[in-house]
């Protein structure tokens, strides 16, 4: 029989498991509550979860698991086309949801099974086939449309098991976590990662600072966060000392879904001795590098590929490249036990994400002589071809964000007469906005001459998705 995907369900031990607030399940009482759930579950196909971030949808998930029934997670702030988009797409045969919230159009159109938090003990259901269907998630639709990503069991259990090796990750772990629970990083990671190690997950429902350092400070031990919160720590440490002490005594802090600006790396160390832990990864891929607890933390740069996951650079002709200069830039491929199985009813697109076996991230980096990846961005928005020159920009949002003026930035490229493409610069201001001339002098001072925008467009915010990710394509001039 293949190894179950949560031993901790099958045998398990006297102790917490989730906690939400006010509200907990011990391990005996979710393999309880789950189990009985997975039985009304076996054989139904599909099911959608309307993923709020609650005790309700992670049982729910657990239970979908253990019946082999394919989750799929709802966006619960989700529009009325995408969600049309995403019912019809994978047709799921019934939602599970918390009792007594209310689901839109064509979810509320479904057969429904309210999630209770009771249940009898069970006889553990036999643990499906590795290759077998366990979740479509849909990606952040940052570039277009969400695609349905089909991740089988197998995934999902090597890449948990490839973070317990980067992170020394253990059953003693309590993990302090703010996310929502529909995309990879807040229901993989954040809630599936804790129960496959048989440790303890402390939702804060909404993430604030101040629920991260009561937390921390009463035996939390890791915290996953995405940049904007990240932000906020770096924005609030300095001036907080109790979230500083409470970050300076959790065992690990993690980045991910989008890079952590270096400049807020900086000022986290400064506040609190911590070194940001920074993750990569995507709905397909699961994670793919990291940097390691036994390692060197090296701010900006996204670590090392992890156990079992191979990483080539492939550059501009299709050529591989050998060596590792720490300058040239080459999009990020991968192979490995990580991987999705396809895109749901779009073989199309499955067929062209790969090439010979690798599959095709979209993501560009250079490599250190060690092996670090440092991510320079997307190859559809993040690589600038200006006067001649291939531009990341990343590098040039670092180097921006280090200007005291400026609290938030984003980089594109928009179509120039001269230079091909232009450097442009969308920048939201700390205070006193700064100059054109003031930034660009700035960029060229730090970084070349030829990196510094050409243009700064100002703005109130950045546009930016459920997971703080910035939506370039919703920028233009
Ligand atoms: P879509 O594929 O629909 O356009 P998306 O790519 O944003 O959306 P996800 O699968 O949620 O959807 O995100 C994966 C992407 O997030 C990666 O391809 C990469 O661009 C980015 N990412 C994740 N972690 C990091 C990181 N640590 N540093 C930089 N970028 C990251
Ligand atoms: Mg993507």
């Amino acid at each position: 029989m293949p190894e179950h995907l949560f031993p901790a369900l099958v045998t398990p031990p006297t102790k917490e498991a989730l906690r939400f607030g006010g509200r907990g399940l011990t391990y005996p009482e979710l393999a309880a509550v789950a189990g009985t759930l997975a039985r009304r579950l076996e054989g139904a196909g599909r099911v959608a979860v309307w993923a709020t971030p609650t005790i309700e949808t992670s049982v729910a998930v657990v239970a979908a698991l253990l019946a082999g029934t394919p989750a799929v997670p709802v966006n619960p702030k989700i529009g009325e086309r995408e969600l049309g988009h995403i019912i019809g797409d994978s047709e799921p045969a019934l939602v599970l949801a918390e009792p007594g919230a209310a689901l839109p159009g064509p979810l509320a159109e479904l057969p429904r099974i309210d999630v209770e938090l009771t249940g009898d003990p069970v006889e553990p259901l036999p643990e499906p086939d590795a290759e077998a269907p366990a979740l479509i998630v849909y990606t952040s639709g940052t570039t277009g449309p969400p695609k349905g990503v089909v991740l089988p069991r197998r995934a999902v259990a090597k890449t948990l098991d490839a973070l317990r090796e980067a992170w020394a990750w253990t059953s003693g772990d309590v993990l302090v976590h703010g996310l929502p629970l529909f995309h990879v990083h807040g229901l993989i990671l954040g809630i599936l990662g804790p129960l496959r190690r048989g440790g303890t997950v402390r939702h804060l429902g909404r993430f604030s600072t101040d629920g991260v350092a009561a937390a921390l400070a009463s035996g939390g031990t890791m915290l996953f966060g995405v940049p904007t919160m990240y932000h906020r720590i770096a924005e609030e440490a300095g001036a907080k000392p109790e979230l500083a002490a409470a970050l300076r005594g959790a065992r690990l802090l993690v980045s991910g879904s989008a890079a952590l600006p270096v400049h807020d790396h900086e000022r986290i160390t400064a506040a609190t001795g911590q070194q940001v832990v920074e993750r990569y990864g995507m709905t397909e891929t699961l994670m793919n590098t990291s940097v390691r607890v036994d390692g060197e933390r090296r701010p900006g740069t996204v670590g090392v590929p992890l156990p079992g996951v191979e990483v080539r650079l492939v550059d501009e002709s299709g050529a591989v490249l050998e060596g590792s200069d720490g300058e040239s830039v080459g999009e990020i491929q991968v192979r490995g036990v990580n991987l999705f199985t396809e895109y749901l009813n779009r073989p199309d697109a499955t067929a062209e994400a790969f090439a010979d076996g690798w599959f095709r991230t979209g993501d560009m980096a250079t490599r250190d002589a060690d092996g670090y990846l440092k991510i320079v961005g997307r190859k559809a928005t993040d690589l600038i071809k200006s006067g001649g020159y291939k531009i990341g920009a990343g590098e040039i949002e670092n180097a921006l964000l280090e200007h005291p003026g400026v609290a938030e930035a984003a980089v594109t490229g928009e179509p120039d007469p001269d230079l091909g493409e232009r450097v442009v610069a969308w920048i939201v201001p700390d205070g006193e906005r700064p100059s054109e001339q003031e930034l660009a002098d700035h960029v060229a001072r730090l970084l070349t001459p030829h990196k510094r925008p050409r243009v700064v467009r100002y703005l109130d915010a950045l546009p930016r998705n459920d997971m703080g990710k910035v939506l370039k394509r919703a920028l233009d001039g």
